[in-house]
């Protein structure tokens, strides 16, 4: 095995096309193509989502190639998303990487998105910290598709430990952005607006759920039916309050993840947090963790810069590597699944 091996990783689970050249724990490129069609029917739609992967992921690899100034011939493996994700979507990142390692005669490496979301701080200087997270660490992965505290003891021994009974955080954001007049993805959006907002102006119901789980769509009808009662009254309410609304409901959200954190926390007697997914992008979520980091330092809070937040090829790529590492190959035969599965 060579000391410095050279991955090229594909990630089309959704309805970015990334796809990223690192050579060991270095990223040489990582090229996102958005589809920004999408903002117009307020959610992804499948269908358009996949046809765009298939339109763009020669172009993105090229690029990756092009930028990473490597020859196609120094890649030793490839990896790419198997699940969970959009089928359509994920069948054209699998069909494109099983022809170009039949192609180039090398490894395929199967990734979890989930775990890729987490181990994207395994690149170097992939978060603000500027060091890897230590084993064991609590993986709160917070994206469009997912809601979840994750046990990491290693690089592949993952166990859930809580998960979202409905919508994911990212869904509701991008839920109420509609209802605000915001287009898609709506979470940037609130986060925009929300500053120089009063976060304490309006206060929203939080979810009394046991144990670890979450649930966010009583928050969501919370933050709806307020709404639209204030719209009887005043139909300019929205305007006239839209950045104490954007306020008080990322701070309502950086909340209720913080305290099922510290719950998770009291029940593993693990402090290291690391935070994962596109809603960790968000400004008041990554300073509300700072800052209660920053007041006890038994916690290690490990937070990824915004490029790797949201979907991208770079978190496929190391995840493809730790696999390529321990000569964790996969058939050209397996297929992608849809519905999250545990590593
Ligand atoms: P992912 O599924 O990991 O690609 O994340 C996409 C989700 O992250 C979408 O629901 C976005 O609305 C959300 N998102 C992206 N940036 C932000 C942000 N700055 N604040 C809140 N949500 C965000
Ligand atoms: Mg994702």
């Amino acid at each position: 095995m060579k000391k410095k091996p050279i991955i090229i990783g594909i990630e089309s689970s959704c309805d970015d096309t990334g796809v990223s050249i690192i050579q060991n724990r270095n990223v040489l490129s990582n090229i996102i193509i958005h589809q920004n069609i999408h903002k117009k029917y307020g959610g992804v739609v499948p269908e358009l989502a996949s046809r765009l992967h298939d339109k763009n992921i020669v172009k993105a690899v090229q690029e990756a190639i092009l930028t990473a100034k490597i020859n196609p011939y120094q890649i030793d493996a490839v990896s790419f998303t198997l699940g969970p994700g959009l089928i359509g979507s994920l069948l054209v990142g699998a069909s494109f990487a099983k022809s170009f390692s039949m192609g180039l005669g090398i490894p395929l490496l199967t990734v979890n998105h989930i775990q890729a979301h987490i181990l994207v701080h395994f690149i170097k200087n992939a978060n603000i910290n500027n060091s890897y997270p230590t084993f064991p660490f609590l993986g709160l992965v917070i994206s469009g598709g997912h809601t979840q505290i994750i046990k990491v003891s290693d690089f592949f021994q993952m166990k859930l430990l809580g998960s979202t009974l409905d919508n994911s955080i990212g869904e509701i954001l991008d839920k109420i952005a509609i209802i605000l007049g915001f287009y898609y993805p709506g979470g940037p959006m609130i986060e925009y607006y929300s500053k120089n907002g009063n976060e304490k102006k309006f206060t929203f119901s939080k979810p009394t759920v046991n144990g670890l789980d979450f649930s966010f769509s009583g928050f969501k009808s919370n933050v709806l039916q307020f709404i639209k009662n204030k719209l009887k009254d005043n139909t300019f309410f929205i305007k006239q309050n839209i950045s104490d609304i954007c306020a008080s409901i990322e701070k309502t959200i950086a909340e209720i993840l913080l305290e099922k954190v510290q719950k998770a926390v009291l029940k593993t007697g693990i402090y290291t947090i690391v935070l994962a997914g596109g809603v960790s992008a968000n400004h008041k979520i990554r300073k509300t963790f700072m800052s209660f980091g920053t007041k006890d330092n038994r916690y290690k809070i490990f937070i990824p810069k915004k490029e790797y937040t949201t979907d991208n090829g770079a978190m496929i790529a190391i995840t493809g590597l730790m696999k390529y590492k321990r000569n964790l190959f996969d058939s050209i035969h397996v297929t992608p699944y849809a519905k999250f599965k545990m590593f």
